[in-house]
């Protein structure tokens, strides 16, 4: 049986009826999916919250199967993670992440910054900093503009992490860390890590406005990320009640519906370019 609690996992449970077949035509299908250009990122715009300027994009990977129609990234990712097909998909995403700010840039989009999921399983196999690096130099992207997510529970429960995180940092990239507050970290920890963002997991943008124990939570989460001069993003702002709020207590950097779905490149091209 699967970890419990790992994202995804009740869907994917459930999606697999039980038996094994149906898995294995997935994994089938996944493993040719590159190959076959069913694979392809979406983007979701990063803004400021006071001016709505755009101050990056997160890329999002998608399958359209032939087969089996259009499969969540919830169900794919942890069939990757299990098969060790992640590596290849991981690196993919990779390339065509920095590939497509370097298309932009030529088509007169200059987006500040790109951010990637990094996988548990990409991140704890270690010599991310020299692929990563391989990526870089081969699409031309400076490596400021990209930003690593890496999740909390992907930090805590990898024992090198300090040191990956360290040669990242040392090849200029940025580092975020996703879902936080949702994982546990020592505080004492997080400290030694040189990442320049928190993101907000979005259980605790949700219920902004409607519980204090999420609004708690959330304001925590700011003031900490201020202590330690860390930015901040809210992750599922979906209404303009939350942005509020999160500009009131001193975020100013959101990511949801209410500033875009994740979408193709060329809709952030046509919404977001010749924006100077
Ligand atoms: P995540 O990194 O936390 O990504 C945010 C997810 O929230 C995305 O779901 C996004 O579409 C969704 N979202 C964004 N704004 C809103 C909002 O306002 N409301 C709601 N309800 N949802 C919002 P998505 O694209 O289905 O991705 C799910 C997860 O799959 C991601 O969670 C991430 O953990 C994983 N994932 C996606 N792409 C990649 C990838 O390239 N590599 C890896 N390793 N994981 C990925
Ligand atoms: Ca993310
Ligand atoms: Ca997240
Ligand atoms: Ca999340």
């Amino acid at each position: 049986a699967k970890a419990r609690g790992r994202n995804g996992y009740q869907f994917y449970a459930a999606s697999m009826s039980g038996d094994g077949v149906e898995r294995l035509r997935m994994e089938g299908l996944l493993r040719r999916a590159i190959d076959k250009n069913e694979i392809y990122l979406a983007y979701q715009p990063q803004v400021e919250i006071d001016t709505g300027r755009l101050t990056g994009v997160e890329a999002l990977v998608r399958w359209h199967s032939a087969e089996l129609g259009q499969i969540g990234p919830c169900q794919f990712i942890p069939l990757a993670e299990d098969t060790g097909f992640i590596g290849q998909l991981g690196q993919w995403v990779l390339q065509e992440a920095c590939r497509q700010m370097v298309a932009w840039e030529a088509q007169g989009l200059t987006m500040p910054k790109i951010a990637v999921n990094l996988s548990v399983r990409q991140f704890e196999r270690g010599g991310m900093a020299a692929i990563v690096t391989e990526v870089l130099e081969s699409t031309g992207l400076a490596p400021h503009r990209l930003q690593l997510e890496v999740t909390e529970s992907i930090i805590m429960n990898t024992g090198d992490a300090l040191q990956y995180v360290k040669d990242l940092h040392a090849i200029g990239v940025g580092l975020a860390i996703d879902d936080f507050g949702t994982g546990y970290s020592s505080l004492a920890y997080l400290k030694q890590l040189p990442v320049q963002t928190l993101k907000i997991d979005r259980s605790f943008i949700k219920d902004i406005s409607q519980g204090p124990d999420d609004e708690a939570i959330a304001v925590a989460i700011i003031q900490l990320g201020k202590s330690m001069n860390l930015s901040v993003i809210a992750e599922g702002v979906e209404r303009a009640d939350q942005a509020a709020f999160l500009l009131r207590h001193g975020c100013n950097l959101a990511q949801g519906y209410l500033y875009g779905k994740p979408v193709a490149a060329g809709e952030i091209l046509a919404r977001w370019g010749g924006q100077g």
